[in-house]
């Protein structure tokens, strides 16, 4: 018999990263454009120097310090290789093969892809006219077979948000058998105080679980930390379907002295906030179409009208995440960097 790889997988979509010229303005990937600080830096060399060695197999300095740093006991906590990791976890830990996902269209692109490979079913529910969930078409996405919800809160490419109240209700809708996963990737970059704290949330709900990460605010995505917060038995589950130590030596120990770290980081989430408002008003003032946005990037909505924006803006040496024929997501990076941006954007004849 010949060797066959999954026949399923050639219709896999890759997860397509935006791309990394050099001496560009790079604002395709939500990161923070500064380097880390020099406290995280000398974590970082210091566990360099055992790289010999296996780190901690439980991550338990990391869930000692994340228990202490969200005041939630670690038997509700697991970590992983960046939130993506667990949003797959999650999958296998809720669904047996063809079991249901349901989440937005669009949202985070990982969605489709990590449902496809743990052996779920995808469910694509459109946003709403003014790209926001549509939650009460999601909750009527759901039938027995349904296991996972995922609802990214901001939202992923759009920026939207949902308030607490209506996150609340939907939340005392959906039945007891679906697990509804937060994903807060951009919880930090938030100011309105009507949006809600998923922890707060999970505190005594089993069926929800919040995703985190430390790639954005935190500032470590080259390193991979993030997350989950669940009920104990389902993070207990969420840990049993990991990869044995795949959050490194270095990973680990960045991630603790970025907690420790954490008024200077999220001071700079502040300044970011500071600048998303700038960026779009500017744009909004130039006629662009431009939702709210309560995450570190704005979203345009400039249908067939994308790639031109894209090639124009490549043209000047500045990267966005185009999704053509949808719109474009431009990251809100540091005053000079947007500024850069918002000339390039000036320029383009709609
Ligand atoms: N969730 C959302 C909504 C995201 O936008 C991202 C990153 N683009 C992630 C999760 C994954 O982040 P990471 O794996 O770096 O933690």
């Amino acid at each position: 018999m010949a060797l066959t790889v999954r026949a399923d997988l050639a219709n896999l979509p890759d997860y397509v990263p935006g791309r990394k010229i050099p001496g560009a303005v790079i604002l395709s990937s939500n990161e923070v454009s500064t380097p880390a600080p020099p406290s995280v830096l000398a974590a970082i060399a210091d566990a360099a120097t055992e790289v010999n060695r296996y780190p901690q197999m439980a991550n338990d300095d990391l869930m000692a310090r994340t228990s202490a740093y969200l005041g939630v006991p670690e038997e509700r906590i697991a970590i992983g290789c960046g939130s993506v990791s667990l949003c797959q976890q999650l999958i296998q830990a809720m669904c047996t093969e063809g079991q249901e996902v349901v989440f937005a269209w669009r949202s985070f692109e990982a969605y489709p892809i990590v449902t496809h490979i743990a052996g779920a079913r995808g469910v694509r529910v459109p946003l709403t006219s003014d790209y926001r969930h549509d939650l009460d078409a999601m909750l009527a996405a759901v039938n027995d077979n349904t296991r996972v919800m995922f609802v990214a809160n901001p939202n992923n490419p759009t920026g939207s948000a949902l308030h607490t109240e209506e996150l609340t209700r939907f939340l005392d809708a959906v039945p007891d058998h679906v697990l509804v996963v937060l994903d807060e990737a951009y919880r930090e970059f938030v100011t309105d105080p009507d949006l809600p704290d998923g922890l707060t949330l999970t505190a005594n709900r089993d069926n929800l679980a919040v995703v985190r990460t430390l790639s954005k605010a935190y500032g470590l995505a080259g390193l991979r930390v993030g997350y989950a917060v669940a009920s104990p038995e389902v993070a207990g589950a969420v840990r049993k379907v990991g990869i044995p130590f795949s959050v490194s030596r270095v990973a680990q120990a960045a991630a603790i002295a970025a907690m420790d770290a954490a008024d200077e980081l999220l001071a700079r989430c502040e300044l970011i906030a500071v600048e998303r408002q700038r960026v779009r008003a500017e744009l909004l003032a130039m006629g662009y179409e431009v939702p709210e946005t309560q995450a570190n990037f704005v979203w345009l909505p400039l249908g067939e009208r994308t790639a031109a924006f894209n090639e124009h803006l490549l043209g000047q040496k500045i990267v966005v995440r185009a999704f053509v024929g949808e719109g474009a997501r431009v990251t809100v990076a540091q005053p000079e960097e947007n500024d850069a941006f918002l000339a390039a954007a000036r320029t383009f004849e709609r």
